[in-house]
């Protein structure tokens, strides 16, 4: 039978699962040692196939005063007599480390997380590597932070980190931590902590002095004991905004320092002299990477109504070439959403948008029968006030509002409670430039989205939180320093 050549299909490139080399049970690392926590078991969930992948042993309270005495003993013994070379040397070897099991490592993600191993080989994996390199070399050199000739670390700080990038968040924390000399008591997420207790691996064949990184999986319990613990100096912490206020709350008056990275509502503004298909890779990266599940995803899309027809129309063309499902599967675009509570939240806000009156499109490929998914999703005609324009919905649904003037561009994307991130796309230079003044985002990408790099800062205004993680600013925050306008 003759086939048409123009309909073709890519056949299925599945990584293979063994190379996660999936535990059956994960515990808790303590003072350089896995041990028994004495929480309750908790599961972790396959995403894409939502059966159940492991078992992990969690922390108590009691685990979590272990571990932090174990970390300040760690402070106060070994680490901080070290010179800042030999830490270096340190945070060298555990990047080699992660380089070296990074394929396992992308298939463990994947497997957790439920985000394309795409995504996880050529983004989560080697940026976490990256943070440990480039912050092994700030190691010695703390003294040309401009922070003084001898700048001294605050003491143990407890970090908590969310699920959409849990290997890199936890390097991400962790490295300018131990470069500036800090112990470190770490929490990952409830649904993701399997990649961290293999950083816990690395660490400990590093042979870093027991102690100084503490790893205690376990719920949001665990989280919000972690941050009250008083044997604290410092506390980072990435998630949600609610979740960021009650820790603000916690620490108020405790002279504790603290660094929030929240929520975000990052709007893309597209002009009409934009290079259009440039701007629509950019828009797809901006909202769909990650399936949406992205701090500083772009989930609003400003768009200048003269060509707001033509640039939704190669949107649309371009996003139902998405290929949705198996995060193993090399050619996989688009994986799970990372747990079945984070896609009822999708679920119910879209269809919150479909009963204010927004105009719903949805990709047309098919999704697994299994998992968690979600099609790559479009509202036009969406106004400022519904919810889908204003809450963080932490998928693949992207809001697209029109403008006519900068200034009314300026006005809408300003119009949020959050601040992480914006994009201006548009040929002329000097209305990026002018456009970046006034736009109240932590970071703004011009005619790109998702760049990141271990030495620029991270970070957001209002809602968003406050600090900046990555480069000589993700540092001072984790150094006695009272330069507020460094640490937030
Ligand atoms: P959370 O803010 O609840 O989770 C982030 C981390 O904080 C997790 O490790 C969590 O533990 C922990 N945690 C939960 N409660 C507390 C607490 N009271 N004190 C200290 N730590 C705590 O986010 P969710 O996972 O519930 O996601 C909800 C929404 O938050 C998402 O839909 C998304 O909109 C937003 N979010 C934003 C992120 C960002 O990067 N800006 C990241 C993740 C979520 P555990 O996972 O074990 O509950």
């Amino acid at each position: 039978m003759a086939t048409d050549p123009t309909e073709w299909d890519y056949a299925p490139a599945p990584e293979s699962e063994a190379i996660g080399r999936v535990k059956e049970r994960y515990l808790p690392f303590i003072d350089g040692k896995f041990v028994e926590g004495s929480g309750d078991d908790l599961v972790s969930v396959n995403p894409g196939r939502d059966e159940p992948l492991s078992t992990v042993s969690t922390v108590s309270e009691a685990d979590l005063d272990t571990a932090v005495h174990a970390a300040r003993q760690a402070y106060e013994g070994p680490w901080s007599r070290l010179s800042g070379a030999e830490r270096g040397k340190y945070l060298f070897r555990i990047a080699r480390g992660i380089a070296e099991r990074s394929r396992e490592l992308a298939v463990l993600e994947a497997l957790d997380n439920g985000k394309p191993i795409k995504e996880t080989r050529d983004f989560d994996v080697p940026t976490a590597a990256q943070h440990f390199f480039y912050h092994a070399g700030w190691a010695d050199k703390l003294q040309h932070l401009g922070h003084g000739p001898d700048p001294k670390p605050l003491g143990v700080a407890g970090q908590v980190v969310p699920w959409n990038f849990p290997l890199l968040m936890a390097a991400w924390k962790i490295a300018p931590a131990l470069a500036a000399g800090n112990t470190v008591v770490i929490k990952p997420a409830e649904t993701t902590p399997l990649s961290a207790l293999v950083l816990a691996e690395i660490i400990a064949d590093a042979d870093l002095p027991p102690g100084v990184v503490n790893i205690v999986p376990g719920a949001g319990d665990v989280g919000a004991a972690l941050v009250r613990h008083p044997g604290l100096d410092k506390v980072a912490f990435t998630g949600s905004t609610t979740v960021g206020k009650q820790i603000q709350q916690t620490l108020a008056g405790t002279g504790r320092k603290l660094t929030l990275e929240l929520g975000g509502k990052g709007a893309t503004i597209v002009f009409s002299d934009a290079a259009i298909d440039q701007a629509v890779e950019g828009i797809v990266n901006a909202i769909f990477f990650n399936a949406g599940q992205v701090c500083c995803a772009g989930s609003r899309l400003l768009v200048q109504e003269s060509i707001a027809e033509e640039l939704l129309t190669r949107l649309r063309e371009r996003v139902d070439t998405l290929r949705v499902g198996d995060p193993l599967d090399k050619n996989t675009d688009v994986g799970a959403i990372n747990s079945r509570s984070q896609w009822d939240k999708i679920t119910e806000l879209t269809r919150a948008g479909v009963d204010e009156g927004a105009e719903l499109w949805q990709s047309s490929c098919p999704l697994p029968d299994k998992g968690f998914f979600v099609a790559p999703t479009i509202f036009t005609d969406a106004t400022q006030t519904m919810r889908i324009a204003r809450e963080e919905i932490f998928g693949p649904v992207l809001s697209v509002i029109t403008f006519r003037t900068p200034d009314e561009a300026l006005a809408k994307a300003n119009n949020s409670p959050y601040g992480l991130s914006a994009g201006v796309w548009t040929e002329k230079g000097s209305r990026a430039m002018a456009m970046a003044a006034r736009l109240r985002a932590g970071v703004i990408w011009d005619n790109t989205w998702n760049r990141f790099d271990p030495a620029a800062p991270f970070g957001g205004y209002q809602e968003s939180g406050f600090g900046r993680e990555g480069g000589p600013s993700g540092l001072a925050a984790y150094l006695d320093t009272d330069d507020e306008a460094l640490i937030g």
